[in-house]
């Protein structure tokens, strides 16, 4: 099995410097109290990729992405391919989170095609998926997931799934313990339908609301093997927090 991973989505957040002084606390933290046994990756905004690259290089902090586009290179004015991605020294990209779903109109084919461009390019993908409120309180999270699992994974996937209910995304309210151990036992269930045995090790994070108080007790669940911090990850000591809160 491979180890937890802890991502954190910095999204449209901090100008160069913020995100430097960030990088040199979390170093200090994890210098002073290493976690071994994590996977760490942050995911800073598309212009610091490079500039933090350098700084992260043999370190234990990973560099991610928040996107990218399916094609190697072309005409396609403003977006970024896979391979640039890893040309910076990338290792890891997020791809149809919610954000992306709703503001860009990305659906499930569109983060297949980008789960593809990425996996060629070597790097890892952490897939989101998850239901809106309303499909939560019609009682259709589990034909939401189905369907995204289906649509967004291509054959032969081996990166991360990351389960993001969407309405507890930057809400301060996240799942109970209880929803998410439900929740990602069918997401469990379906990627074995889907993969086979292979299904049964691909790595499932929970995100959404995530922090220093409540990461314990979600990654002490059982099938959930890491986060996706979005809000904790701009604050150094809730980040680390998060990271040595795997057990
Ligand atoms: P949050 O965001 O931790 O601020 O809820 C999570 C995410 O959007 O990945």
């Amino acid at each position: 099995m491979s180890k937890p991973i802890i991502v954190g989505n910095w999204k449209m957040n901090g100008l160069t410097a913020d995100s430097a002084d960030r990088v040199k606390q979390l170093l200090a933290g994890l210098t002073t109290s290493p976690a071994p046994g994590v996977e760490v990756v942050v995911c800073p905004p598309f212009t610091q990729l490079a500039l933090l690259a350098p700084s992260l290089k043999g370190t234990p902090i990973a560099l991610g992405a928040q996107d990218c586009h399916k094609d190697d290179k072309g005409a396609h004015t403003g977006d970024i391919s896979a391979a640039m991605l890893a040309d910076v020294g990338a290792t890891h990209v997020i791809l149809g989170h919610s954000e992306r779903r709703r503001d860009y109109n990305e659906v499930d084919e569109t983060v297949r095609e980008k789960v593809l461009a990425a996996t060629k390019a070597g790097l890892t993908p952490i897939v989101c998926i998850g239901e809106t409120e309303d499909q939560r309180q019609s009682g259709e999270t589990e034909d939401t997931l189905g369907w995204q699992i289906k649509g967004s994974l291509p054959d032969g996937f081996t990166g991360v799934v990351a389960y993001e209910p969407v309405w507890a995304i930057g809400t301060g309210l996240a799942a109970t313990a209880e929803d998410i151990r439900t929740t990602v036992a069918f997401i469990r269930a379906e990627l074995e339908r889907q993969f086979g045995d292979a299904g049964k090790s691909l790595r499932i994070l929970y995100g959404g609301s995530v922090d220093a108080n409540n990461a314990a007790s979600i990654l002490d669940i059982e099938n959930v093997a890491g986060a996706l911090v979005g809000g904790a990850s701009l604050k150094p000591d809730a980040f680390l927090s998060i990271i040595h809160a795997v057990p």
